[in-house]
Formats: C-alpha cells, structure tokens, sequence
C-alpha cells in the first residue's frame, strides 16, 4: 500500500468507524454466533500472493464485527465498562503512525517526557502526593498494560526491595497477602514468581473490606511460622463488590513492619478520585500516606481507550534496581549520565507502546472538569440503577453500592420462603436467563456464598433510558424466573 492508497484507505477506515458508532444502539450487544464461527469461515493458510485492500476491509465488516461483544453498547453493564473516547482512538492512530518502541529517552526523547507529563498530571488529576511525581525526583508513574502485569512489576520490585532489607531471607518464606476479594492478579503474580499467596479473610458485615486487625493477626501468626509477607496488594473497589479495603487501619498496622510494601491495587475506582467529594470514601489521605505504590487503569472508566495502566511508585529506583538490565547495546550517554528516565527499567517489557499521547488527548479535550464530570455521571446513573433496586419488593442490594456498581439479586416475597440455597438456584435461573439474551450484557459472582448479578455503570454511551430499559428486562426476565423455579420446585410463588 502506498501513501496515496493509505490515504483512500483511512479515510474509508473512519468513515466506517464513524458509521459503527451511529447504529452501535441498534445492534445486539453480544454477537449471536457459535464457536468456531471465524475459525470455519477463514482460510486456514495465509494467500499465496496479496490481496486487495477494498476486499480485506470488507471482510473486517463481514467476519469480524459480527463475532464482536460490543463494549461500548449503551447497554453494556458487565465486568467493568472500558469508556472509549474519540480522542483516545485518535491518539492510538498517531501512536501506531511511528511504530515507535520508545524504550529508552534516546529512542524517542517525546514518547519518555510525554508520558512523565501525563503521569504528573495524571497524579495532580487524582490528587495524589507530590511524592509520586516525576517532578519530586523520587518517585514517578509509567504507563503499564494491564492491572494485572503492573502488578507482576511491583511484586518483582517489592521482591527486591524486602531482600535488600532482609539478606537473610530465603525464597521459599516469601508470602504475598491479598484478601479472598483481591482480584486474580495477587494469584498469578505469585504462580508467575513461584512465590506463596495468602488470602486474607474479609467479612460481610465490613462490606469485604480487609481491617487492620485481620491484617496484624496475620503478620503475627506468619512471624512464628517463619515466613516473610513483603507485599500487601490492598484494593480500592474490589472486582466483585467494589469493596474497599480499610487503608487508614492497614497503614496502621503497616507502621511497625516498614519492609512490608503496600500496593493499592485501584485498577477500576481509581479515577473516583478525580472527584474531590469522592477522595474521603477513597480513601486518599491513607493512600498518600501508606502506598508504596498505586495503579489504577484509565482504560476502564477513565475515557483512554484500551490498554492505559497507570502505575505510580514512591521511589522510581525500587523499580530500576529490580529491573535494571543495561548490555552494552542499550547504553545511552544520557543514561549513563543519569539525566533521563529510561522507562524500559520500570516495566518487564524492552519495547513499549506510546500510551501516553492518547491520555494527553483525552486530558486536554475533557480538561479536569470535563473529566470529573463524565465520572459523577456514572455514578448518578449507577444511584438511580440502585434506588429501583431498593424499591422493589422483588429484589435487593447484596452489599451497598460502590461508585458506579450495584451488585443484587432476585429476593421474592410470597407464601414461600426461600432457603439461602433456594434462593441461589433461583438466581442462577435468573442470570441464566439474562445470558441468553443478546441486547444487554451483565455478569455474576458469588460473595461468601450468595450467588449475586453486578451492575457495573460507565460505557460511555450509558444514559438514564438505557439504565431503565435494563430495569424493564431484568424485572420481566426476574418474573419469569420465579415461575419457572416455581414450577421446577412445586412451590407457591406470588
Ligand atoms: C479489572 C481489574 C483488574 C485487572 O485489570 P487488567 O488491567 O485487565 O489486568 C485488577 N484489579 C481490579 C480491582 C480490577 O477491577
């Protein structure tokens, strides 16, 4: 393809991208096809000589789109939203323009200093201390790709850190504390690194946030055992609930084991905290004040498009001392010197993408009101979703809702009365039902025991009609499942 080509090529490109996001409404949010659906209709070998171009793009239309769950349907409510803006396509459109695997300063002084400008405003956005800017000289953000590879980095440094602390430490006592919420990324960093993952418990009646007690308990009973906790990887909005853990009391406790590294893990509620009447429940004075580290991903509710991992330390060198590999190949005079940062130490990669012209575009268009703004709508919609909850008779709240999620379940009253169990199969019939249709998506989990629906707000095409037509699916869907469980059981429902 020559230039002239690429010209024709993207505008037909945007255009279609443009045309894909008019009737993004109309189409089902999740695609009706069966597995194996692409594997059957492509060819199983590369062509032997090129093809068109007009052709490939058609095919983009006719084989890929249509075996797409679209997550940025209005009526996306699963997992956690991934809000995509027109700033952040176009700053990947850039990006990928240059090809450019800025892994050192040298390898593309503007893609380093861009992403220390955005991380910096990044941080002054969420009000985090100056303790985690570029500008302090210590401590500093980078991009990473996902939550869960940020972590691999900071568990890898948090490694490093404590045996320096520690040279008498011995592999096999190492132990990695996450709670029974904690997403999965606390388990693969330590499948990854061959390293123990304790669980720790959470309780209900706290709303699953992990407290300072559980926290001291813990260290003491692993003191005796001989076994060394060097990370606590602590959440603000857990996956499931949206839970948050007592940082004010972890930090606490924190205070008589100053080897132990504290990591907020805040991959999808971080960016509440653009919000200044968001920061208490977020908890960023004890953010400020414990964190070793802190991640949140943009690329969830924060308008960049996939993949933004926004990881911000205390002391940039517990990064390069962990990660630091320079052959002679990569040596640079101004590394040498010491006068530029060198992202490839502070990730597991050597090439990166340049991640962060796409947050400098959305930052600049939204600007930091735009931005909150955008945040408190998803929580007002999430507040509405929630007082339709509590209102019915048929349904309730499993645990208060947090930001914009409200995790419920189907909880009918009538001349029967349900066992715990029951009302578990009963849900389960429900969320059956609901994963059959194809014009709204939702996702389940379970919270000690109780099998419950999540109703994550965020896609950033979600109004209050849209809020509402789920409401009328999930009461009609609700209905029917109560007579068919009826039915099944033999029971009297109202
Ligand atoms: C989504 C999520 C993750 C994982 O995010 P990835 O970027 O996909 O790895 C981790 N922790 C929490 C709390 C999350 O919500």
């Amino acid at each position: 393809m020559d230039i002239e080509a690429f010209r024709k090529a993207g505008y037909q490109a945007i255009d279609r991208i443009c045309d894909y996001y008019y009737l993004l409404q109309d189409r089902p949010v999740v695609p009706s096809v069966q597995p194996g659906y692409l594997l059957d209709a492509l060819p199983d070998s590369p062509p032997e000589e090129g093809e068109d171009f007009a052709a490939i793009a058609d095919d983009y239309q006719k084989y890929i789109l249509p075996g797409l769950t679209h997550w940025q349907h209005p009526s996306f409510f699963a997992y956690f939203p991934t809000a995509c803006t027109f700033e952040g396509i176009l700053g990947d459109l850039y990006s990928t323009s240059t090809a450019n695997p800025g892994f050192n300063w040298l390898a593309s002084p503007a893609c380093t200093e861009l992403e220390m400008v955005v991380m910096d405003w990044s941080a002054k956005l969420l009000g985090l201390g100056d303790h985690f800017l570029h500008s302090s000289g210590k401590g500093g953000g980078v991009i990473q790709t996902t939550a869960s590879e940020l972590a691999l980095v900071v568990v890898v440094a948090a490694r490093e850190r404590y045996m320096r602390m520690h040279s008498d430490t011995k592999a096999e006592s190492l132990v990695i504390y996450t709670t029974t919420q904690t997403h999965s990324l606390g388990v693969k960093a330590g499948l990854v690194f061959g390293i123990e993952c304790r669980a720790l418990e959470v309780r209900a009646e706290d709303a699953y946030a992990l407290r300072g007690a559980t926290l001291k308990n813990a260290l003491e009973e692993d003191q005796k055992r001989g076994k060394r906790p060097f990370i606590l990887i602590a959440t603000v909005g857990t996956t499931s609930s949206g839970a948050i853990d007592r940082l004010d009391e972890i930090g606490e406790v924190a205070k008589d084991h100053p080897s132990l590294w504290i990591h907020i893990d805040a991959a999808w509620a971080g960016v509440t905290l653009a919000c200044p009447e968001y920061r208490e429940v977020a908890q960023l004075d004890s953010i400020n004040a414990y964190a070793t580290s802190f991640g949140t991903n943009f690329h969830k509710w924060g308008l960049v498009n996939f993949d933004a991992a926004l990881l911000w330390v205390k002391d940039r060198k517990d990064l390069t001392d962990a990660l630091d590999v320079t052959p002679e190949f990569l040596r640079t005079k101004q590394g040498d010197a010491g006068t530029v940062v060198d992202f490839r130490n502070w990730h597991l990669g050597l090439g990166r993408r340049f991640r962060s012209l796409k947050v400098w575009f959305v930052l600049r268009s939204y600007g930091v009101e735009g931005f909150r703004n955008y945040i408190r709508q998803g929580i007002k919609l999430n507040e509405h979703f929630a007082s339709l909850v509590r209102a019915s008779p048929k349904f309730a709240l499993v645990t208060p809702p947090s930001f914009a999620l409200t995790v419920f379940r189907l909880t009918p009253s009538g001349p029967h009365t349900f066992t715990d169990s029951e009302l578990n199969d009963l849900n389960r019939t429900f969320y059956a039902r609901l994963s059959s249709r194809h014009d709204i998506l939702l996702t389940q989990t379970v919270l000690n025991g109780v099998f419950c629906i999540r109703f994550a707000v965020g896609a950033a095409r979600t109004q209050q009609e849209h809020v509402d037509r789920a409401w009328e699916i999930l009461q009609r869907e609700g209905a029917v499942a109560v007579q068919e469980f009826a039915q099944r059981k033999l029971v009297n429902v109202p």
